[in-house]
């Protein structure tokens, strides 16, 4: 639906952990999928945990997982995390390039390097020399917090003076996009010297309006594909919003070949998060179910929100197909949705009435509705895969003489009574 900018592309991981590829659509590449990347939370040194959360963020469905390797132990513990994991593995470094040697040394399947830190030119050359010969690529990842000198004090007071000048480039916000651009040329020169062009870029920033004018005009700036990503989002309540705010804004725009939602809690949200965002924007084919639930109101006669939560739970670990389920609150709008969805319930007066493919296979009480509907899911799960039904097919259209098709939706209906006539069920007058 979005068309991509098109841009180098890299690829990521090996045989064993399968081969990522990141962008493309430039030197007769067709671009990838957009990737979902994520970070461990824990250290790195801690193997054995490190190890089961990186497990639980490949099942969870990243595509990459990134890890911090602030000191020597934890490049160390490396090549037993890579034998015990299966999806490629990204070693994050700031300020000590020997890391990074280390890493690449260990078996990593990407370096990332922040100008911000790691300045030195023959240092760079030392990084990019290796990961050269070992065939893995770097991603050069500028971050807001990091882009103003930090160790050179007249020069950390010259940057900061720019960055708060408001004059004719329009203030802080121009200037510090001004500022990351000039960093990023200055060191992007140094790969394109070195004659490296394994190189993916990004540039975070925490503001998510910023981060869309900053990779735009990166994006008209550089051919090499671009990892997405909102900075210190903060927690997943209000991060979400952020990240999907920028995220979206520049992938509708082509703009984006790998992301990572970045929230204060548990990783595995980051992913679910960026994955469901790959599926709303059609940019990655689903996999799993997707549940439609309605809101809720002063119609509802079941307790739908944690029925929801309990349906969202149990599907994500039994289906793997990608099977449209609804679970709707009330009449209004629930033959409506069972009528676009797979399988679907809507309830009324403590019952829940479930549909397969538009045919109603059920009208259980609100404690039966999850089994049944679980149920239903797993035996139309398993007609999908044995060729016996297709997905989004309607077999039955609920339309008269079926009684709820009678009905229509609406609360003109609810409140003529039909609906009580029909399904015997008693409709809460509101
Ligand atoms: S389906 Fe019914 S309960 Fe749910 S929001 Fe619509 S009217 Fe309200």
């Amino acid at each position: 639906m979005f068309e991509r900018r098109p841009t180098r592309q890299i690829s990521v991981g090996n045989d064993s952990t399968g081969i990522v590829l990141i962008g493309g659509g430039l030197d007769s590449t067709t671009p990838a999928p957009v990737s979902v990347q994520t970070m461990t939370a824990g250290y790195t040194h801690e193997i054995d945990t490190c190890i089961t959360e990186i497990n639980r963020l490949a099942a969870a469905g990243a595509d990459i997982v990134r890890v911090a390797v602030p000191e020597r132990k934890d490049t160390e513990a490396l090549t037993e995390i890579l034998n015990q994991t299966s999806v490629p593995i990204v070693a994050d470094v700031h300020f000590h390039f020997k890391r990074a040697l280390e890493a690449v040394e260990a078996g990593v399947h990407k370096i990332r390097l922040n100008p911000g830190n790691i300045q030195d030119r023959d240092q760079v050359n030392a990084v990019i020399d290796a990961c050269r010969d070992a065939g893995i690529p770097i991603r050069v990842g500028v971050n807001e917090g990091s882009i103003i000198e930090r160790k050179d004090k007249e020069q950390r007071k010259e940057e900061l003076g720019k960055f708060f000048e408001k004059g004719s480039m329009g203030g802080k916000h121009a200037m510090l996009l001004a500022l990351i651009i000039a960093k990023l040329e200055e060191y992007m020169d140094i790969f394109y010297e070195r004659d490296f062009r394994d190189v993916s870029i990004s540039c975070k920033s925490m503001d998510a309006a910023f981060t869309v004018a900053a990779y735009k005009e990166v994006s008209k700036r550089f051919d090499e594909p671009l990892h997405l990503g909102v900075t210190h989002a903060g927690p997943k309540e209000t991060g979400a919003i952020r990240s999907i705010a920028a995220l979206s804004g520049l992938l509708t725009q082509g703009v984006g070949d790998t992301v990572r939602i970045s929230y204060a809690s548990d990783p595995v949200h980051e992913v679910e998060d960026g994955l469901e965002l790959m599926y709303s924007l059609g940019l990655r084919e689903r996999k799993g179910v997707e549940l439609i639930a309605c809101p809720t109101c002063g119609r509802i006669q079941v307790d739908l929100f944690t029925l929801v939560q309990e349906v969202r739970q149990k599907l994500a670990d039994a289906i793997t197909v990608p099977i449209k389920v609804a679970v709707m609150g009330c009449v209004v709008n629930g033959p409506g949705e069972a009528e676009g969805a797979d399988v679907a319930v809507f309830a009324g007066n403590k019952r829940g009435i479930i549909y397969v493919q538009g045919e109603r296979v059920a009208n259980v009480a609100e404690t039966e509705i999850l089994d049944r509907l679980l149920e239903e899911c797993i035996g139309f799960q398993r007609r999908v895969q044995a060729g016996e039904a297709e997905l989004g097919e309607k077999v039955v259209e609920i339309v008269p003489p079926d009684p709820i098709g009678e009905l229509g939706s609406g609360i003109d209906i609810i409140a003529s009574g039909n609906v009580e006539k029909a399904t015997g069920l008693t409709i809460k007058k509101t």
